[in-house]
């Protein structure tokens, strides 16, 4: 008796074997190298926005603000009143360590003065330029020497490469002086809502791991590990057909499905079970941590001569086209919620519901740092419950993930001591308001140790 082997296997045997470096990638990526306590479990959303392709909006009769400031780095314009101006084009720039500013779409400067970029607190010095439509590029603008790390830091800082993951700070300083043995990449967006590094993953991989493998290159950094939640298969499935194509060795690695595991130290601890203490760099623990859309954008900069004037935001919530738009820099926020068709009483999120905040002013403008816009977010959320006595639950210690005692540094918040906020290790707090979350009481705990931090240390009055 003969025993034949189905038509079906035999068909699906060569597509199998083909399959066989992606299944060594997933056995790498099952585990996790550490653990971290605490963190909770959010419910996401983001089905409202991660099943659409990137959108690009029409710039033909808007007049945009590019903001020339990020952190203490203040670019001096370098264009009048009047110039017309290629995107991409040098708008301001200052000596070593400046962050330089781009067009990010051709048209004539209109004016220089303040604007109101949507996640910042403070007007900042700003271009206008009327876009003329027609979206035209300047010469690209490659490194022209060969690169080493304090080249490429300086290369950074020129085509105005800043953080892309929330706090905006200046690429080039993060890659001056830096000798780490392990590059981390984070794509992590543990934030509700927020689906703009997911679409990035799923659609621009090859470009993730190209720029991945420049950076181990220029550093000789011998580990690559891009930590992504499970919730992401399409965005991991991306990455894994990727990095098996590369030449550099990238592993990619799932992280917990637990708000902030893309919090810095705990991504470092997800990915190698390295712990960082609090106030140490990265790089004191041998570790460079960016986020993949940095990685991606650093990767358009050196490959391809194209400095920082974009970036993805999510657009979600009460809108009758929800998704991600490749938003030039200095958009005003207006445009965008009109395009996706807002609706509402004009009530805007920036960011997502945990880290984000409501936007201030109605003519802010997109800045590197904006994540997302997220319309009429009380339709969402739990309604905001007034603030009632601490029923010591202890639920707070449970959810931080930084093993504080936020009850205690709440109290200690109130009393202003300055003794018992740092034995209670405030500067160890990673605002990431997971206590403020599961608190019965409603109690402000991220939000007050956010303002002690402000007004203790930086001696910022509210
Ligand atoms: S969770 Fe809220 S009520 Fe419970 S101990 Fe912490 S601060 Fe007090
Ligand atoms: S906001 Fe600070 S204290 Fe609260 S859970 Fe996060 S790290 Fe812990």
């Amino acid at each position: 008796m003969t025993s034949t082997i189905p038509a079906r296997i035999t068909q699906q045997l060569p597509f199998a074997i083909s399959q066989l470096p992606l299944l060594r990638q997933l056995f790498n990526s099952v585990q996790q190298r550490g653990h971290w306590r605490g963190g909770v479990r959010l419910r996401g959303h983001k089905q409202l926005s991660n099943h659409t392709p990137i959108r690009s909006l029409p710039l033909a009769g808007q007049e945009l603000a590019i903001p020339l400031s990020h952190g203490r780095s203040s670019a001096q314009p370098c264009v009048q009143v009047g110039q017309r101006v290629c995107k991409g084009e040098v708008i301001g720039d200052g000596p070593a360590g400046t962050v330089w500013a781009h067009a990010s779409t051709s048209g004539v400067v209109t004016a220089i003065k303040e604007c109101c970029p949507a996640d910042g607190d403070q007007r900042q010095a700003a271009v206008y330029i009327a876009a003329d439509g027609l979206d035209e590029w300047a010469p690209a603008c490659r490194p022209t020497t060969v690169l080493t790390p304090a080249s490429l830091a300086a290369f950074a800082m020129q085509m105005g490469l800043v953080g892309l993951g929330g706090a905006g700070f200046p690429t080039g300083l993060k890659l001056q002086g830096a000798s780490p043995d392990t590059l981390l990449i984070n794509g992590a967006e543990c934030e509700p809502f927020l689906t703009c590094d997911d679409r990035l993953m799923r659609e621009r991989a090859g470009e993730i791991v190209a720029a991945a493998a420049l950076l181990a290159s220029v550093f000789a950094i011998g580990r690559v590990r891009i930590g992504i939640e499970p919730n992401k298969p399409q965005a991991i499935a991306a990455l894994w057909q990727a990095a098996v194509g590369s030449d550099c060795h990238i592993e990619v690695l799932t992280l917990p499905l637990r708000y902030p595991a893309g919090g810095q130290p705990l991504l470092i601890k997800s990915l190698t079970g390295r712990t960082l203490a609090p106030g140490k760099l990265p790089a004191e623990v041998g570790v460079m941590v960016l986020n993949v859309a940095t990685v991606y954008a650093l990767g358009r900069a050196v490959l391809h001569g194209r400095p920082l004037v974009s970036r993805i935001v999510t657009i979600s919530g009460a809108v009758a086209q929800p998704g991600n738009v490749e938003a030039p820099i200095g958009l005003p926020v207006a445009s965008v919620l009109a395009a996706a068709q807002a609706q509402g009483d004009g009530s805007v999120h920036i960011g997502g519901p945990m880290m984000g905040r409501k936007l201030a002013d109605a003519r802010a403008v997109i800045s590197k740092t904006t994540s997302g816009l997220l319309v009429q977010a009380e339709a969402f959320l739990p309604a905001a419950q007034a603030s009632r006595p601490c029923i010591r639950c202890n639920r707070c210690v449970d959810a931080c993930p930084m093993s504080l005692r936020p009850l205690h540094l709440l109290a200690a918040c109130q009393q202003q001591d300055r003794p018992a906020l740092q034995q209670e290790q405030l500067g160890a707090c990673i605002e990431c308001g997971a206590c403020s979350h599961v608190c019965p009481s409603k109690l402000p705990l991220r939000d007050s140790f956010r303002q002690a931090k402000r007004t203790i240390w930086l001696g910022v009055r509210s």
